[in-house]
């Protein structure tokens, strides 16, 4: 996989480094519209995850906290980056971290749900679609 722009390749493993808005970029040739990384209050996500389900022909994903939430953003620093969520796909549920409550990471989990798939290609142009549908409807 490639940057569209520059054509340097592109490891969906080092997704920190990637940008995903309609096709996967390299953190050089594009950013995320401000508004997909703003803080959102738990019950907007959870609308969100409902609406990205319905549209893509999901089951719906059911959205917890971490059952030891911790308001202060420190608990979810590992020395390197912040844990912003988790899938799981059994049950199918995803948690996300206050440090992730923006759109998205709640795009990022939900590719892993949509797609069954930890950080592959497959799963990277998942979530490059699903952060250009939420654009496209912000
Ligand atoms: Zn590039
Ligand atoms: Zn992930």
């Amino acid at each position: 996989m490639n940057c569209p722009k520059c054509d340097k390749t592109l490891e969906p493993d080092r997704h920190g480094q990637l940008i995903f808005d309609g096709q996967v970029w390299c953190e050089d040739c594009h950013r995320y519209d401000d508004r997909l990384l703003e803080r959102r209050s738990f019950q907007d996500l959870e609308t969100w995850a409902q609406r990205l389900c319905r549209a893509f022909g999901q089951e719906p994903v059911h959205l917890r906290r971490d059952p030891d939430y911790l308001p202060d953003p420190r608990k979810y620093w590992d020395g390197a980056t912040f844990l912003l969520g988790e899938a799981f796909h059994e049950p199918r549920c995803l948690m996300l971290h206050p440090p992730g409550h923006q759109l998205m990471s709640l795009c990022h989990e939900l590719a892993h749900l949509f797609t069954g798939q930890d950080h592959t290609e497959a799963w990277a142009r998942n979530f490059a679609t699903l952060v250009a549908w939420v654009k496209m409807r912000l």
